[in-house]
């Protein structure tokens, strides 16, 4: 299977560099309003009744905060947390091994859910139910299934493809949040809090410019500024001003509409080598070398909500904003 990594997900150059970022609590967690507000009362109510929190799915494209939510979720519930990754739990016994060490009402965060093995997956069925597992002990006809009792836990399970979680493990969680894209104001938020927590001296104006050109992503945003700085420190003595902003992000080619390099590169593929679409994934990520999974979790999501491409049953089709995009129109004339 194809995997995404930190070469490839542009996004995934890890702000775990700079934990301070990561927001801890709710207030420091901009945007995403309905999904707090609602999650605020769930938190609560769970505390009010002593319970562990209903099971919660989060699903949107990486970047969005899915990570840093689990933590919120934990920390507001005044528990810990344990992280393990989908792709990671191998076997049955990996996972039996996290969940009977889970204390009462404690959070387990399972990145990148979908990747989960269909034995790994079956496992977690009875403990998200019914708070039990059944394990095999021992081998061959002698082997005896043995039932063990878990602690009341919250699984907290992110995914960028919500889409590909079997039925059964979709319905074992209470509470589905999809996270969505930030406007610029939200990301302006986010950028003004990071520049505060590195200390940047950072005109308004280029904090405007950074948060229109961030592809809605606080991740992107923080790791564009983190580049920014560096062109500041080197360049103009550490202030970042408008024109030392639009030069980074010229340099780190990202474009006016916050389209960096891979982006353009998909759109140019489809019309020009495939006349607009429609054009199959397999094809698309042959022509232009990059994974499908990556294309589909990482580059369409942002693409498709700009209204550049669209998703059809035939393929992927370039809109007519899309072809404005690559200054082209079908068949190749100048647009
Ligand atoms: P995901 O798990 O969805 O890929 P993360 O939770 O790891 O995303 O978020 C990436 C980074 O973006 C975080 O470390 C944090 O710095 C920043 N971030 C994400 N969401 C928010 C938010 N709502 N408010 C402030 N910062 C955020």
């Amino acid at each position: 299977m194809s995997r995404m990594n930190d070469d490839t997900d542009p996004t995934a150059q890890a702000d775990e560099q700079d934990p301070a970022l990561r927001p801890r609590r709710f207030e420091d967690y901009t945007g995403q309003d309905r999904i707090k507000d609602n999650l605020r009362v769930y938190v609560r109510a769970a505390l009010q009744r002593g319970e562990a929190l209903d099971h919660v799915l989060l699903s949107g494209p990486p970047g969005l905060g899915k990570t840093s939510l689990a933590h919120i979720l934990a920390e507001e519930l005044g528990t810990t947390i344990r992280v393990a990754a989908g792709p990671t739990l191998e076997r049955g016994g990996d996972l039996a091994g996290i969940l009977t060490q889970l204390q009462p009402r404690e959070v387990l965060f399972i990145d990148e859910i979908h990747r989960m093995n269909r034995a790994v997956e079956e496992i977690l069925y009875p403990a998200m139910e019914d708070y039990q597992i059944d394990i095999l002990m021992g081998s061959g006809p002698g082997a005896q299934s043995v039932r063990l009792p878990l602690q009341r836990f919250t699984l907290v399970g992110a995914t960028t493809r919500s889409g590909m979680l079997t039925t059964p493990l979709r319905a074992r969680f209470g509470i589905h949040c999809v996270l969505d894209f930030y406007t610029p104001e939200e990301l302006l938020q986010i950028i003004r809090r990071s520049a505060d927590c590195m200390a940047l001296d950072m005109d308004p104006d280029a904090g405007v410019e950074l948060a229109s050109r961030a592809r809605g992503t606080p991740r992107i945003a923080n790791r564009l500024l983190r580049r920014i700085r560096d062109f500041a420190q080197v360049e103009t003595g550490g202030r970042i001003d408008l024109a030392l902003t639009r030069r980074a992000l010229e340099r780190l080619e990202v474009d006016a509409r916050g389209l960096d390099a891979m982006d353009r590169k998909i759109l140019v593929a489809i019309g020009k080598r495939f006349d607009g679409g429609p054009v199959g994934l397999s094809n698309l990520a042959a022509a232009i070398g990059e994974e499908q999974d990556t294309i589909e979790e990482v580059y369409e999501p942002f693409l498709i909500r700009e209204g550049l491409l669209q998703r059809t049953p035939q393929g992927r089709v370039l809109t007519s904003t899309g072809w404005g995009i690559i200054g082209l129109s079908r068949g190749g004339k100048l647009f």
